[in-house]
C-alpha cells in the first residue's frame, strides 16, 4: 500500500505552530509501530507543503518518555516528508544561554534510556516483517542544510542564534538533579532536552534530513542558584517565545531547498534494511 505524497516538509511540535494557518488539513496516518501522537495536519507555506505533528498530541496529553517516537517518523515519511524540522523547549546549562536563546545544535548526547530508538532491531514486527539489523553513521546527527537554514531564519529576523553547541536529551519526566546538571554543564554541553533523540536517530534511519532549533526556557539546575526549575516557568517563557519562534521556524520551512544535496537520504546506502520504506 502506498500513501499519496502530502507534504515533503515535516515540523514536529506543538499546536501553537499552525493552529492559525488557513487551510490545514488533518491526515490521519497508521504505521506499522503504531499510532503517532496525533494526526498530521497539512498545509502550504511558502509555497512548501509541510506536515506539522504535535509532538505531544494536540491536547499535549502525551509526555516524553511516552511518546511514540517511531510511529512519528514513520508517519511524516509515509505522507512523503524528507525534510524535518524539530523545535524543541530546552534547559540553558551554560549560564550565557538564558532564557530566550535560541540553540541550533550540531551534536547530541543520548541519555534516554527506555525508548525505541531504531527500525532495524533484528525482531520481527506486528506485521510479520523482520528488519535487518543496520548501523547508520550518525557522527553528525543533525543535517547540515536544516541547520543553515534555521540559523539564516533567526538572523533574518534579528534573533542571533547559537551556531552549534551539544544537546543532551534525558529520559524524564523529571528534570535533572543538581549533580546531574552540573555534571552535564562540566562537560561544555550547551542545552538539555527531552524529546530531541531518539527523533534525530530515527530520522537518520528512514533517510529524513533533520535539524533541531532548541529554545532556551530556563537555566538547567546546575546553572542557576535557585531552586530549580518549575513547569510553570517554563511553560511561561515558551509562550513568550512562541511568536518568533514561528516565525523563524516559517522562514526556516522557506529556506530549505527544494532538492536535497546533503548526504541525508543515503543513510542505508550500502545496507540491506529487510523491509521496504513507506
Ligand atoms: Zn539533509
Amino acid at each position: 500500500m502506498t500513501t499519496p505524497a502530502q507534504a515533503d516538509i515535516g515540523v514536529i511540535g506543538g499546536s501553537g505552530f499552525y493552529s492559525f494557518l488557513d487551510d490545514v488539513t488533518e491526515v490521519p496516518v497508521t504505521t506499522p509501530y503504531g499510532e503517532p501522537s496525533d494526526a498530521l495536519f497539512v498545509g502550504e507555506l511558502a509555497g512548501r507543503r509541510v506536515a506539522f505533528l504535535p509532538r505531544h498530541g494536540r491536547d499535549h496529553t502525551l509526555h516524553p518518555h511516552r511518546i511514540n517516537y517511531r510511529a512519528n517518523l514513520w508517519a511524516l515519511r509515509a505522507a512523503g516528508v524528507r525534510q524535518v524540522l524539530g523545535p524543541c523547549a530546552v534547559g540553558g546549562l551554560q549560564e550565557k544561554y538564558g532564557p530566550g536563546t535560541l540553540v541550533v545544535p550540531d551534536q547530541l548526547v543520548d541519555r534516554t534510556r527506555s525508548r525505541a530508538q531504531t527500525y532495524f532491531d533484528g525482531e520481527e514486527r506486528a506485521d510479520g516483517q523482520r528488519p535487518n539489523v543496520v548501523h547508520v553513521t550518525f557522527a553528525d546527527p543533525y543535517c547540515e542544510t536544516g541547520r543553515e537554514a534555521a540559523l539564516s531564519a533567526a538572523r533574518g529576523r534579528e534573533w542571533e542564534p547559537v551556531d552549534g553547541g551539544t544537546m543532551v536529551v534525558v529520559e524524564g519526566p523529571r528534570f535533572s538533579t543538581r549533580a546531574e546538571s552540573l555534571w552535564h554543564a562540566a562537560q561544555g554541553w550547551a542545552v538539555v532536552g527531552m524529546t530531541g533523540h531518539p527523533e534525530a536517530v530515527l530520522a537518520r534511519e528512514l533517510g529524513l534530513c533533520y535539524s533541531s532549533l532548541a529554545l532556551v526556557t530556563d537555566l538547567d539546575a546546575g546553572a542557576e542558584t535557585g531552586e530549580g526549575v518549575s513547569h510553570a516557568e517554563v511553560l511561561e517563557v515558551f509562550r513568550e517565545n512562541l511568536g518568533r519562534l514561528r516565525t523563524v521556524l516559517f522562514d526556516a520551512v522557506a529556506a530549505l531547498p527544494g532538492t536535497r544535496s546533503c548526504g541525508c537520504a543515503d543513510s542505508l546506502a550500502g545496507f540491506d534494511p529487510g523491509i521496504a520504506l513507506p
